[in-house]
């Protein structure tokens, strides 16, 4: 049976002059609004010892718009910023119920610009987008279809790093779960190899990340070399920012087909916890970029779990993955890294990841 489910569609875009200057200016009453109501409760929360709701930011930027020194901020969509306040209470919610660290201001450098637009603040007709306080719709490249009849509920306009101007369009979606199958599957994670499957299958990392991850090896070496504050440290800095923003892309796209089809396929997956096997300590450049990835594989399979109707089994207690037999349950005594494949004393030969794979999927139906 079809379900609905809130699924979010992003696209690059290309906006006119106009819109550019539009947009920055709305980015910059986000941030400003949002520093000044995170600033007032703290101040709040140290001078009287009490918190602040989310109509009392509110109300105060009611005021602020009034004042002579802010009244910039009426020349922007409202909505925007009512938004940033929503957010704000929600990141105080989630740090009171000790799910996140405390609040931190945004600074113009280090945080993603972006406005968040509800119903109210964009036009939508004929699969044309118009913001509020904009004449055009925005040009959107629609690299896939919006499904067929859906209705915008929400809309993030964000720039990047990079520089790259991005539309995040929120919809409700009807998804229909393909039938049930009883095919089970364990997933290792790894470093080389992004999966090993206890079918014995491997699943590689999307094409080109190496010779991305040399190139982005190289332009942070450039950008150590330049002095602080100079034009070619800003320039730099960009290209940094466009290397990681391509092997995020690739990633990400490998990673949606890999997760879909795993999900399609069986009707349990077994993976391992992260905090596990971050165990394995490797600082290099290629962990931290596959870090990354396994936080995005494990939150795809998580999401698209229950979209599907499909089982998750995570394995959270600490077990030798690697080093027991999958055939006999022996531990072996010692495992190099290097070693990619052994022999168990009861005769099997193993690949040291499937072995692994064959343990994460055994583990996870022994706790189910
Ligand atoms: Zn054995």
């Amino acid at each position: 049976m079809a379900h609905v489910v809130k699924r979010a569609y992003k696209y690059r875009f290309y906006p006119t002059p106009g819109q550019a200057e539009e947009l920055a200016k709305t980015f910059g009453c986000v941030r400003l609004v949002y520093n000044k109501a995170l600033e007032e409760r703290i101040r709040v929360r140290e001078e009287e010892g009490r918190s602040v709701s989310y109509s009392q930011s509110s109300a105060a930027l009611t005021e602020w718009k009034r004042t002579g020194d802010l009244a910039f901020l009426n020349e922007v969509s409202c909505v925007p910023l009512q938004q940033a306040l929503r957010h704000l209470q929600a990141a105080f919610a989630h740090f009171f119920a000790k799910r996140a660290r405390h609040p931190v201001f945004k600074s113009r450098k280090r945080s993603r610009a972006s406005a968040e637009y509800t119903r109210s603040a964009f036009r939508w007709r004929d699969g044309r987008l118009t913001l509020a306080k904009m004449d055009a719709p925005l040009d959107i490249v629609w690299s896939r279809p919006l499904p067929d009849g859906v209705e915008p509920s929400t809309v993030t306009v964000s720039r990047d790093a990079a520089g790259r101007w991005f539309v995040c369009i929120l919809v409700e979606d009807e998804i229909a779960p393909p039938p049930p199958t009883n095919v089970t599957v364990g997933v290792d994670l790894g470093i080389t190899t992004l999966a090993t499957l206890s079918t014995g299958e491997k699943i590689d990392n999307p094409r080109h990340e190496k010779a991305d991850r040399r190139r982005l090896a190289k332009a942070q070496r450039a950008l150590a070399r330049k002095a602080k504050g100079s034009a070619n440290r800003a320039k730099a800095r960009l290209v940094v920012a466009r290397v990681h923003a391509r092997i995020a892309d690739r990633r990400r796209d490998h990673l949606h087909k890999v997760t879909t089809r795993l999900v399609r396929e069986n009707q349990t997956i077994a993976v391992e916890d992260l905090k596990v096997a971050n165990m394995l300590k490797n600082r290099s450049l290629a962990r931290a970029v596959a870090d990354a990835g396994w936080r995005e594989f494990r939150s795809m399979l998580s999401y698209k779990a229950a979209w599907y109707g499909r089982e998750l089994l995570v394995i959270d207690r600490w077990f030798p993955s690697s080093k027991r037999c999958s055939a006999c349950g022996a531990v072996t005594e010692s495992l190099p890294l290097g070693v990619r494949e052994w022999v168990c004393a009861c005769g099997a030969a193993h690949d040291r990841d499937v072995n692994a794979a064959a343990n994460i999927l055994a583990a996870g139906l022994a706790e189910s």
